[in-house]
């Protein structure tokens, strides 16, 4: 059987962009995914570029759920949001703190994502399936990896019904996370979050604000290509397959794919994976 998939796009600027994704979503679409997600800006700053996103995923008969972050939100605008979302008929949603523009204080309700789930659930009750960030390699900010865990325990037990990861590139990571989160009691679905290599410097980047780890044997190997993309994107297709296949033959629930909104290197991956069609 197919694993479940999912795939999670950016919401498009430009008119280019919005053709662009919806080329890579007919692309994904071949592969069956349970859900493509859209993520929201910090501060509300894509919030109808988000919603039009949505609209035309599910316009076009794909389950669709937007990310909602709460980090400079107030309890009305999130309501509002919510209330919008209900009138459409969307039913899934993937719920963050978010992270402030650097300098920018935050002057919202919502400090930690917990009080974002703990505050959905209060005024909408069941109607939203509920899908949360988990840190395999710990959240950056976070006093502890024991601390980190403690407060995702409190955001699922605010009401979260899954979790999907942040990236990682050690299956080692995953697994330990799991297990560690079994015997706390936590017992959702973990989907692991995979971030496909594209591009050597922007992978740096990402991975240097979000604290995901790239192996230092593998950092070496994807510096030394340079500019020569079809090596770097050989070796990274080689990798991710690889972790992919850790990933599903340790038991993990599903896939849910960072795409950049492209859809190559995955369909290779897919292809690779024997994930049917
Ligand atoms: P939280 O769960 O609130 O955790 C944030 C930090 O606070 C952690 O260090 C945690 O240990 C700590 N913490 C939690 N509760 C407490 C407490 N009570 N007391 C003290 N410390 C506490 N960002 C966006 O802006 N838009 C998106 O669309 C988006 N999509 C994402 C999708 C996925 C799958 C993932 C993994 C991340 C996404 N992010 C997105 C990034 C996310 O917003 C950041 O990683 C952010 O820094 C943390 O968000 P969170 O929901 O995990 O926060």
């Amino acid at each position: 059987m197919n694993p479940e998939v999912s795939f999670e796009f950016f919401p498009p600027k430009t008119v280019e962009g919005v053709l662009k994704l919806r080329e890579t979503r007919k692309k994904l679409a071949s592969l069956n995914p349970k859900f493509f997600s859209v993520t929201f800006g910090a501060g509300g700053s894509t919030r109808d570029r988000t919603m039009d996103a949505v609209l035309e995923i599910q316009a076009e008969g794909f389950e669709a759920a937007p990310h909602i972050s709460g980090i400079s939100s107030s309890k009305e605008e999130i309501l509002s949001l919510l209330t919008n979302y209900q009138s459409h008929g969307i039913r899934r949603l993937v719920v963050l703190r978010g992270d402030l523009p650097s300098g920018e204080v935050s002057s919202g309700d919502f400090a930690y994502a917990s009080q974002l789930v703990a505050f959905i659930r209060e005024k909408t009750g069941d109607w939203f399936q509920i899908e949360v960030a988990a840190y395999p390699e710990t959240h950056p900010e976070a006093r502890s990896a024991a601390n980190d865990l403690k407060h995702f325990k409190t955001k699922v037990d605010a009401g979260a019904n899954a979790a999907i990861t942040q990236y990682f590139y050690n299956a080692d990571a995953f697994f330990q996370f799991v297990a560690q989160c079994q015997k706390m009691g936590i017992e959702i679905p973990i989907v692991p979050g995979v971030m496909p290599i594209y591009n050597y410097t922007q992978l740096a980047r990402f991975s240097n604000v979000c604290g995901a780890e790239i192996p230092r044997w593998l950092r070496l190997r994807l510096e030394d290509y340079g500019d020569d993309v079809a090596s770097l994107r050989a070796l990274g297709l080689d990798v991710v397959t690889d972790l992919c296949e850790k990933l599903l033959a340790g038991g993990a629930p599903g896939l849910h794919f960072y795409t950049l909104n492209q859809s190559g290197i995955i369909s290779n991956i897919a292809e690779r994976l024997g994930l049917k069609k």
